[in-house]
């Protein structure tokens, strides 16, 4: 199954990708994108990758992943946001 990797290292922190698909994205407290969740809102999500200036969100199989990169495929409440 597909899941979202975000290379935290090429991330500037823009928020465009929380302006364009809030339900699957916010800053973490360092400025740097994390993944909330996938279900229900793959358009969304892809409009989010293809709005990122550093091109650093991607579809990814597991086994893609490395330790330079976050991610998730599972949802999770947003700290203070539920
Ligand atoms: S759009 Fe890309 S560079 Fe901007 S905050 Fe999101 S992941 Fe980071």
């Amino acid at each position: 199954m597909p899941r979202i990797v975000i290379d935290a290292a090429e991330c500037i922190g823009c928020e465009s990708c929380v302006e364009v698909c809030p339900e699957a994205f916010r800053l973490n407290e360092d400025a740097i994108s994390e993944f909330i969740s996938r279900d229900g809102f793959e358009q969304c999500i892809q409009a989010a990758i293809e709005t990122c200036p550093t091109e650093c969100i991607q579809w990814a199989a597991i086994g893609d992943l490395d330790e330079s990169t976050q991610a998730s495929g599972e949802e999770d409440e947003p700290d203070g946001l539920a």
